[in-house]
């Protein structure tokens, strides 16, 4: 998606460890229209699948999650990391080892916000090794749903994730496709 590259150019900074800081727009602050614009394309990707609800992972996963829900007019759910007060205990759990943060996170859904007969479409703001698309994807098969597809807005395609990911045979659409962040130079698969 040229929009999201190009925004990616303009505003990405490569830290070290093969991580791309996308603040400005994705992962602290967020740009609507952008969203909006990832909304649509993950749309058009998606159309033919029947999607019946959009399944995420707080935090940096709702906004777009929510903009694709919107173009889609399904619901969208988010795995909360941390157990609420509000929460009750009749949850779908999985753990998930986080990429950025190194630490594992206990996620969980809420039984009554996934159904068996759920067409279930996974968004998620990055694609590293694929362990957040993974702990999704056992609760989805906890509830004996269907993952119909998987939506990624930033790809690292040098890492594991995408290759795991297509070996599950499920169908992958990321916007941006990154090969390198080496020299802290951002550079996408052609
Ligand atoms: P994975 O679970 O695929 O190993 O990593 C994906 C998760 O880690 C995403 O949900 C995202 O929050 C975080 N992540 C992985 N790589 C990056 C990165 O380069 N930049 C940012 N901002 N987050 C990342």
């Amino acid at each position: 998606m040229k929009l999201l590259e190009e925004r990616i150019l303009k505003d990405g900074n490569v830290l070290s460890g093969d991580i791309l800081k996308v603040d400005t727009f994705l992962n602290h602050q967020v740009d609507p229209q952008l969203m909006n614009s990832i909304g649509k394309e993950f749309k058009k990707l998606f159309d033919n699948e029947n999607i019946t609800r959009i399944l995420t992972v707080e935090s940096s996963g709702i906004a777009p999650a929510v903009l694709t829900g919107l173009q889609m007019n399904v619901p969208v759910v988010f795995a909360r990391k941390h157990k609420s007060v509000t929460m009750n205990d009749n949850a779908y759990t999985s753990d998930v080892y986080s990429y950025t943060k190194k630490v594992n996170n206990h996620i969980s859904i809420d039984k009554r916000f996934i159904n068996a007969d759920d067409n279930v479409l996974i968004i998620d703001d990055f694609l590293a090794n694929g362990q957040a698309v993974n702990g999704l994807v056992d609760i989805i098969h906890q509830a004996n749903a269907n993952v119909s597809g998987v939506g990624i807005v930033i790809e690292k395609s040098f890492q594991d994730g995408r290759k795991k990911l297509d070996n599950e045979g499920l169908h992958v659409e990321s916007l941006a496709r990154i090969s390198s962040l080496d020299n802290n130079k951002v550079t996408f698969v052609d």
